[in-house]
């Protein structure tokens, strides 16, 4: 093996391939071990008495604790802290960073999350000082920057979605849900039709049937066609004098665009239900298409997926609802809202409103950065960004499409959503797929979701790959394919050159360990 190939799989070298070795023990070892193999946990680095700081004597009157704090909050048995140096913590948290991977260190093609770039500018904008620091319950007078962001960022998402009125104060996507459906819930109520059942396509989202059922109604599922897409003749038998609505993502969770959108919205209306759309999947529709021209009555936004705030690991996120004319009555309060003299104010005023979702808001600082990226992009930018990220993701699927089984095989949207059918013919399944994709050097893919195929590989590479980066995927994906067709038991023990290999997941999620200890 030459040398460039013993480097090929290292981690931290997104997009290498390394070719088909002939046997496991070759490339176990182009991992070379690494300084920060094995970290040892800080308690573990600790020893009695070291100390990173060196506080000067006290030259004021000491104050008793417990009277600092009161009674009770003072322990005198708190111990177990780990004691180390000053140079000992940085370099155990500064190794640490560098096991994390993240979109500013290679592709992370997982589908349905839309990890696209998290431009820098949006930060900056971010950290100003009147936007950092401003406190929620600053009065009106003097928050009126704010208060303008808030407004412009909410104008800005009506035109986007072609819906009259936003309300940004969900927290994410499926909070959204949950506030979206509470509306359709507040508005037949008020029509003197409350209703009982939400459809809900078989490809959903698990958000999706999660809100509905949160929001007091029942889900009725209906089966998806053999496109992948609303079977209108299901719809049409689905849709009774008790359904108050249809929760429908599109493109939907295969990347597919419903092309029968209008007739679909039109037969809902027809029944006296409304439309209500899962927005998580805009990166494909922006400044190309808006939902209010297709029928939608009210959707939810992800802004820290499509409008590019940095998301994973729990949040911030934002999860705006826009909705037609007719829900805005029933729209959390409180609106933000621009009197005749141009200033802007809170509205509490809103007797029809579902109340509040969330304290103040909104995640505001998510609101500041997405609006920032609106603005840096333009409407010519966020057309763009939509074109390049379809055509990014047609451009995986075609040349992925003769070694991994395309169970929908169209054109595709923002993401293309492959099946494992062929490698678990010889006992290899997407997740193991996925964690053979980790000693390439990429994050994996999504697995197992949407629930419609069978072992599903859902990848979404967004706007921010470059032709270069998609080639290097496309290569250590076509490679895996391969070494499963000689050496499938190889693949099924991947990953390979992390610090851990494979972990159990079920324990992990069921009995999480988090806290240290001693023993
Ligand atoms: C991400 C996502 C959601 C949920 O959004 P969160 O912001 O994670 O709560 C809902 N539906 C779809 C299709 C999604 O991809």
């Amino acid at each position: 093996m030459d040398d460039r190939r013993r480097h090929s799989a290292l981690p931290g070298e997104p997009g290498q391939a390394p070719s088909v070795a002939k046997d496991m023990e070759n490339r176990i070892r182009q991992a070379r071990p690494h300084v920060t193999r094995n970290e040892d946990l800080i308690f573990e680095v600790s020893s009695p008495g070291k100390s990173g700081v060196e506080l000067p004597p006290l030259d004021v009157p000491t104050v008793c604790a417990e009277e600092l704090l009161g009674k009770g909050l003072h322990r005198a048995d708190v111990e177990g802290f780990p004691e180390v140096s000053e140079l000992e913590v940085i370099r155990h948290f500064t190794r640490l960073s560098t096991w994390n991977y993240g979109v500013d260190t290679g592709l992370y093609p997982l589908g349905s999350c839309t990890m696209k770039y998290n431009p820098r500018i949006n930060e900056v904008v971010a950290s100003l000082e009147g936007l950092a620091t401003d406190h929620p319950y600053t009065p009106e007078s003097l928050t009126q920057g704010c208060l303008r962001i808030l407004h412009e960022a909410a104008r800005c998402l009506a035109e986007i979605t072609g819906m009259d009125a936003v309300s940004l104060q969900p927290a994410a996507g499926a909070q959204g849900e949950l506030t979206g459906i509470l509306l359709i819930r507040a508005c037949l109520a008020d029509r003197g039709n409350p209703r009982k059942h939400i459809l809900v396509p078989d490809s959903a989202h698990g958000t999706n049937p999660a809100s509905a059922t949160i929001s007091g109604y029942e889900v009725r599922n209906i089966k998806s066609n053999a496109r992948g897409c609303v079977d209108l003749a299901e719809l049409d038998r689905a849709l009774t004098e008790d359904v108050a609505g249809l929760m429908l993502t599109n493109p939907n969770t295969l990347g597919i665009f419903e092309t029968q959108i209008r007739e679909i919205s039109s037969l809902v209306h027809a029944r006296g239900g409304l439309v209500y759309m899962d927005g998580a999947n805009m990166n494909a529709l922006v400044g190309v298409a808006r939902p209010a021209d297709f029928g939608v009555d009210v959707l939810h936004l992800n802004l820290h997926k499509t409008f590019s705030t940095p998301h994973g690991g729990g949040g911030p996120g934002s999860g705006p609802v826009a909705v037609k004319r007719g829900l805005e009555p029933y729209l959390p309060v409180p609106t933000i809202e621009q009197s005749t003299d141009g200033s802007y104010r809170l509205d509490y005023d809103r007797p029809k409103s579902i109340g509040r979702v969330r304290a103040f808001y909104g995640n505001f600082g998510v609101v500041v950065r997405a609006l920032a990226y609106i603005l840096a992009n333009g409407p010519e930018g966020l057309r763009q960004t939509t074109e390049d990220a379809v055509l990014n993701a047609n451009y995986v699927m075609s040349r992925l499409q003769d070694v991994y089984e395309l169970p929908y095989d169209q054109a595709c949207m923002h993401e293309c959503v492959f099946s494992d059918r062929r490698q678990a013919a010889r006992g290899v399944r997407t997740m193991d797929i996925a964690k053979r994709l980790i000693d390439y050097g990429f994050h994996p893919y999504t697995t197992a979701f949407p629930l419609i195929v069978s072992g599903a590989l859902m990848i979404e590479p967004t706007e921010s790959a470059s032709q270069a980066e998609l080639d290097n995927f496309i290569e250590a994906m076509r490679s895996i394919a391969a070494e499963i067709e000689e050496d499938p038991p190889f693949v099924l023990k991947a990953p390979h050159t992390t610090r851990i290999s494979r972990l159990d997941e079920a324990t992990a999620a069921r009995k999480p360990l988090l806290r240290w200890k001693p023993e």
